[in-house]
């Protein structure tokens, strides 16, 4: 007891700074605050920005500045928190922004303290509700579509006890993605031969098997078809803006919401989501939660934007082996690749583990039945808008290259195009857009499965 409260002394002691340095904020900024910026303009790295992104998968603290940003971390118990000091970097209004947070429906973080710990170093200490694992990264700018980011620290926090194992069913995608991002902080870079994150991978990804009787309907065991929807962009990647502000990555969650309800309400099939909240989950990430799920069907929802305003119209994409079916395909697939480095987070596949002559005999069998299930989804979409192609449109979606899952990217509609971001915004047309999809699903299950 004496010991715990010597501790908690002890702590007090080595944050005393903090009881100086944390200003009770009030919303409006003071002549004080002014100053603050002020000298904090005349340090040599602005922190311009931070955001904060809870989810119940991990939460996100980003921070962008002027220049490349140098930080380090560590962890300290009772109470649980991280310190992340920021090199070369002055207290500003952004950055005291961050106390302001609310944390009640973060998972992860209960509070924030910031302060200037010495005349060159912000010291930022994150309180965490639980015990914590962390990773960060520092991203280079990004000037891409709706996004104009500069320099960025992100720094990711995860529940630290989220082994794989005891899965119940309502968390089964939580712990799926936590393991997902371990992984990914395990593995070592740039030696993709050592024997230990190979293991660890085969262990974690599904055996691919050889298709057998290509031609036969596919019989499903375990009850219910499972389709993964997977709504594109969400977190620091907003996807396309349109001219009204609408962010596509809230109206592609709430279409992927809305085709989920439809799915669970039927008899033969059952769905789950990539992403529930607005949060970034990279494109390789994505497939590995579907693959993990051991989903049937995958299908991305967006609502991109084009070059011109002028386009518009329904598409869908599957994925191509070589090049693009069009300039239009080229250009998307471009786009959505593009989420990883918006989202800030360095993902790369790794499937060399997987015998390539494999891996190809179930792509190519799985192109086949992606592209009737995009044919038939696409179908579907032709009553409720114009389509911008009469047929579905191929090229190289990263999120689309689960070699053993039928996967689709379907494009609900431009929000770069006025009428089309106007059709967007209405809960009508995004109930109408998951009500086809639905029924594409349907129809495309009917004639391509049987239930065991
Ligand atoms: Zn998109």
């Amino acid at each position: 007891m004496f010991d715990e409260i010597n501790q908690q002394r002890r702590n007090l002691i080595k944050f005393g700074f903090f009881s100086g340095l944390t200003f009770l904020i009030s919303p409006k900024k003071s002549a004080a605050d002014d100053l603050i910026d002020q000298i904090a303009n005349d340090s040599s790295n602005q922190i311009v920005s931070v955001r904060i992104w809870p989810s119940d998968v991990y939460t996100r603290l980003t921070i962008e500045a002027e220049q490349g940003i140098k930080a380090k971390y560590f962890n300290l118990s009772n109470p649980t928190r991280f310190v992340i000091d920021i090199q070369n970097s002055t207290l500003n209004t952004v950055l005291k922004s961050l106390t302001q947070n609310q944390f009640d429906g973060d998972p992860i973080i209960s509070g924030i303290k910031v302060g200037q710990f010495n005349p060159t170093t912000v010291r930022i200490v994150v309180y965490a509700k639980q015990a914590v694992s962390a990773q960060t990264q520092t991203v280079d700018p990004v000037s891409l579509g709706s996004v104009n980011y500069k320099y960025r620290y992100v720094f990711d926090m995860y529940p630290a006890n989220a082994a794989p194992s005891n899965k119940n069913e309502s968390n089964v995608l939580d712990d799926q993605m936590l393991a997902f991002l371990q992984l990914n902080a395990d593995q070592p870079k740039g030696d993709e031969s050592t024997a230990a994150p190979s293991s660890k991978r085969s262990m974690d990804y599904p055996v691919i098997s050889a298709p057998s009787g290509a031609s036969d309907k596919q019989t499903v065991n375990k009850g219910k078809i499972l389709v993964m929807i997977d709504p594109g962009h969400g977190g620091e990647d907003p996807g396309a803006i349109g001219h009204q502000g609408t962010k596509e990555k809230h109206i592609v969650l709430d279409i992927a919401k809305r085709l989920r309800d439809l799915i669970n309400s039927s008899d033969t099939m059952q769905a789950q989501l990539t992403r529930s909240q607005d949060i970034f989950i990279p494109l390789g990430a994505r497939v590995a939660i579907a693959r993990k799920a051991k989903a049937d069907i995958f299908v991305s929802v967006h609502a991109d934007a084009f070059t011109s305003p002028a386009a518009r119209g329904s598409s869908v994409f599957v994925l191509s082996e070589g090049g693009a079916s069009s300039a239009f395909a080229k250009y998307m697939a471009t786009s959505q690749n593009n989420s990883d480095l918006i989202g800030g987070m360095s993902f790369q596949t790794r499937d060399s583990a997987v015998n390539k002559i494999l891996l190809d005999m179930t792509q190519s069998f799985t192109m086949r039945k992606s592209s009737r299930l995009g044919q038939t989804v696409l179908a579907q979409l032709k009553d409720i808008n114009k389509l911008h192609s009469n047929g579905i449109e191929r090229a190289g979606f990263a999120v689309l290259k689960a070699p053993d899952i039928p996967s689709i990217l379907v494009e609900s509609a431009f929000v770069s195009n006025p009428t089309e971001e106007d059709l967007l915004r209405t809960s009508d047309f995004r109930q109408k857009v998951a009500q086809q999809v639905f029924d594409g699903l349907k129809i495309y299950t009917k004639q391509n499965y049987k239930l065991a």
